[in-house]
């Protein structure tokens, strides 16, 4: 099959692209490098099946042949990105939504939308399920993100309404792994960042906000599943290993090998207090739950950075 894939050249593209020419697929990746890399797809350029187009996905652009999957992953995602890009970040999420979608009717081809828990906001329930509605500052810093992903979602519901266009929605929870920007100021690659330095670690508030971490192999899995599926509501893809960011800043310690340096620093606005997927659904729509564990995928992580680190020293 030939699928469009958006933000290819970022985190969770990359290894999504991977995983659709490991499976024998075409893949027309599209991305304008706001936040991805290009380092990221290099092993992928010249690949027979695979084709990069520079492209912001919030202009108009059409795709020559035929087209049977549209998977938009293009979007700032970590909060220090969103922040700096809020009106790229909307546009994203509107704008870019919305050709991508009217890519897909126009060639009858099933259509992704990469969503996040921060449709939840700062949940009032928890875990979150599907079915709860959120609890989202609507003119707050992170409101750019979360109301541009709310947006993505209606405009999606509304294709498969309207057109029968085949929709799928991912709310994908904190997610990590290999390609990630180590300065891109999420959690994992700051503690990473910091840790390979020795320390210390730095926990905004006082670290008893919790995250649930998924690991990419896992998360990759997932949206793979979900892309074939006949679910056309959100489904929610994460890990349900809580933790509070303390006790998270602690394990990097620990698996990183270095003595415990923890220092603190305040708490951005808005910053969700706890976040966990209730992922029955997808256990009962995809057959799907994460296998690796927060251990081995910090060390796999870390193992990555480390040597992208080396490998910079020695150039
Ligand atoms: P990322 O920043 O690494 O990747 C996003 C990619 O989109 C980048 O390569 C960027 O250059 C590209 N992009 C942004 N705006 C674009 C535009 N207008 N046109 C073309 N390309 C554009 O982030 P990620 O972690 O890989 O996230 C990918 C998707 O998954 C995003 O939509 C994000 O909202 C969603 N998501 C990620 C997480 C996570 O934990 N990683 C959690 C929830 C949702
Ligand atoms: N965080 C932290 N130190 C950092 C970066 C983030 O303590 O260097 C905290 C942040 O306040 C949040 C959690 O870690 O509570 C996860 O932050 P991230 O930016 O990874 O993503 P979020 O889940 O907030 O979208």
């Amino acid at each position: 099959m030939r699928f469009v894939v958006s933000g290819a050249a970022g985190f969770i593209g990359s290894h999504l692209c991977d995983r659709l020419i490991g499976e024998g697929h075409e893949v027309v990746a599209l991305d304008n490098f706001l936040t991805g890399s290009r380092r990221n797809i290099a092993h992928l350029l010249g690949h027979a099946r695979f084709c990069f187009r520079e492209q912001d996905v919030t202009q108009p652009f059409s795709v020559d042949g035929a087209v049977d999957g549209v998977l938009h992953l293009a979007s700032p995602a970590s909060p220090k990105d969103y922040l700096e890009h809020p009106i790229e970040t909307l546009d994203a999420g509107s704008l870019g939504t919305r050709n991508l979608l009217e890519l897909a009717r126009r060639h009858g081809a099933r259509f992704l939308l990469a969503s996040t828990s921060e449709c939840y906001g700062d949940p009032l329930e928890h875990p979150q399920s599907e079915t709860y509605w959120g609890h989202v500052n609507p003119v707050g810093p992170r409101s750019c993100y979360d109301e541009s992903k709310r947006f993505a979602e209606a405009l999606t519901m509304a294709y498969h309404r309207v057109f029968g266009l085949r929709t799928t929605i991912a709310r994908i929870f904190n997610t990590y792994g290999p390609r990630m920007q180590l300065d891109d100021g999420r959690v994992v690659p700051a503690f990473i960042e910091q840790a390979l330095r020795g320390g210390p670690l730095v926990v905004y508030g006082d670290g008893s906000q919790t995250r649930s971490f998924c690991y990419i192999s896992d998360m990759v899995e997932g949206l793979y599943r979900l892309l074939f599926s006949d679910e056309r509501y959100p489904v929610n893809l994460g890990n349900p290993r809580e933790l509070t960011i303390l006790e998270f800043a602690r394990y990097v310690c620990q698996v990183a090998g270095i003595p415990e340096r923890i220092e603190y620093a305040p708490l951005p606005e808005d910053d969700p207090k706890r976040r966990q997927p209730d992922i029955a659904k997808a256990r009962r729509v995809l057959g799907w739950e994460p296998v690796v564990s927060l251990e081995e995928g910090l060390r796999r992580t870390l193992e990555h950075f480390r040597a992208q680190r080396a490998d910079a020293d020695e150039r």
